[in-house]
């Protein structure tokens, strides 16, 4: 009897720490997603409305290592694949900024959240 209590327990215990876990990992995703898109929006709005070569290779570099080393694993893989099927349009700042409202759509859609247009 004592024995299948002290089971009981520990798989109580075991569940609260899988959930509190999760939701840690939650938030992070959450805290990390919120202030990364803030970023990558920003960038697209203060880039060059008319881009040399130079500037559409260095910026195409680092959106594929952000998708790369962006440091949510499940956020990496999908943004990477996004990219694959959706290459970077960093002809100029509007096609930039564009892309980076479709690419944040993408993951809205995914979560159930509300689409956004640019204007
Ligand atoms: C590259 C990347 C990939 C991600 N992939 C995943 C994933 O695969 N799975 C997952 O669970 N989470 C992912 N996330 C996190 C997710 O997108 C959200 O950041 C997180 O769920 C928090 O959402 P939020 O409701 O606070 O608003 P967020 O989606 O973080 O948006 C912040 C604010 O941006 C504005 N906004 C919303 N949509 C747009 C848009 N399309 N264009 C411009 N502005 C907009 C709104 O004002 C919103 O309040 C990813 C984040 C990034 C940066």
């Amino acid at each position: 009897m004592t024995i299948i209590l002290i089971g009981i327990v520990v798989v109580i215990v075991i569940v609260i720490i899988i959930l509190l876990k999760k939701d840690t990992d939650n938030t992070y995703i959450s805290v990390l997603g919120r202030s990364s898109w803030f970023l990558l929006h920003s960038i697209s709005e203060k880039y060059s409305e008319n881009p040399s070569y130079q500037e559409q290779e260095l910026m195409r570099s680092f959106i594929i290592s952000f998708a790369k080393f962006y440091p949510c694993k499940k956020c990496s893989i999908n943004f990477q694949k996004y990219i694959k099927n959706n290459p970077p349009n960093v002809n100029s700042n509007i096609e930039l900024q564009k892309w980076f409202y479709d690419a944040h759509n993408d993951v809205n859609i995914r979560l159930g959240k509300p689409i956004y247009k640019l204007h």
